[in-house]
């Protein structure tokens, strides 16, 4: 039944892949397939579903910013983490760097570019890029991620942007690690390669508190969860996110790799990929399977 509505969910949400676009800037990125669709969803009662293109393998991109901030908190406490990057949606691109520059304020959160490099810089110099490796590959419970060093490279060659953005937080001393290694952290974590699948595994995670469903054991502090989930659902849609969370009504975070994480808490994790784009940076057809489903589901947060 599941997966029937799932197939209905993808063949519904297949016609708008034509009215977006993969992301270019980052070259590599341009290779991707715009016509590739998948849907996996992964329960608490321990089922797995799967429909369309959920093995093919691409890049994570900022979907990785749920991570370093889980991580972040873990390792340096809520406290340190908010005390230099914000909680407020920012309701700029997530590349903007217009508010840091006419304000003195620290970045408007840790789902947007300028957050996660200075979070970033919280983590690099405690846990070394392969621990956090292993780590991502525990939470999606995906031994098979690792670092797609074609997109790493063909970012690291197209960083202007994001340099100016760090080098900008040094100055306002919200950055106080090394720039170069902070972005280099940031680079590797958004060039980790995963699946409609790996993302399935870590909305289920956190639907599920932090506890791994699979071994029983628990990967992040409740609060943690708590915290990334909430930030998710007010910061994880870019500039999109308010009416995402009116119209969709569950926690999620997209990347520009056409990647979705959705958290329907406590009952299941979503996955989706679909590299077609809207102007936003979210996956087009991803954003309406997500819909879709929050409707035949009920899967809306505050569904009466
Ligand atoms: N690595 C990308 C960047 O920094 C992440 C963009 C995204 O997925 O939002 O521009």
């Amino acid at each position: 039944m599941i997966q029937e509505i799932m197939r209905e969910t993808l063949e519904n949400a297949r016609p708008a892949v034509a009215q977006g676009e993969v992301a270019s800037y980052i070259p590599e990125l341009k290779k991707a397939d715009k016509n590739q669709l998948g849907l996996s969803i992964f329960t608490m009662e321990g089922e797995r579903y799967s429909v369309g293109d959920t093995k093919v393998r691409f890049s994570i991109q900022s979907i990785s910013k749920v991570i370093s901030l889980a991580v972040a908190l873990e390792l340096c406490g809520f406290e340190t983490v908010f005390d230099q990057v914000g909680m407020e949606p920012s309701g700029d691109a997530f590349n903007s760097l217009v508010k840091l520059e006419i304000s003195d304020s620290h970045p408007s959160n840790p789902m947007i570019n300028s957050g996660a490099i200075a979070v970033s810089g919280y983590i690099e110099p405690k846990i070394p890029f392969d621990q956090m490796l292993t780590f991502t590959r525990r939470l999606c419970m995906d031994p098979g991620i690792g670092l797609d060093s074609r997109v790493y490279e063909s970012e690291m060659s197209h960083i202007s942007r994001n340099r100016a953005i760090a080098y900008l937080l040094e100055n306002k001393g919200v950055l106080r690690n090394d720039v170069e290694r902070t972005l280099d952290f940031y680079v590797k974590m958004c060039s980790l390669s995963v699946t409609a699948e790996s993302l399935a595994g870590l909305g289920l995670l956190l639907a599920n508190g932090g506890v791994s469903p699979e071994t029983g054991v628990r990967l992040l502090k409740k609060k943690t969860v708590k915290v990334v989930k909430t930030i998710m659902l007010t910061c994880g849609m870019y500039d999109g996110s308010g009416e995402f969370a009116i119209r969709v009504g569950i926690p999620s975070k997209s990347g520009v790799g056409g990647g979705i994480l959705a958290v329907a808490d406590k009952k299941m994790g979503i996955g989706i990929f679909g590299p077609s784009l809207d102007e936003k940076g979210n996956s087009i057809a991803g954003e309406r399977m997500l819909q879709y489903l929050s409707e035949k589901l009920k899967l809306h947060m505050f569904e009466a």
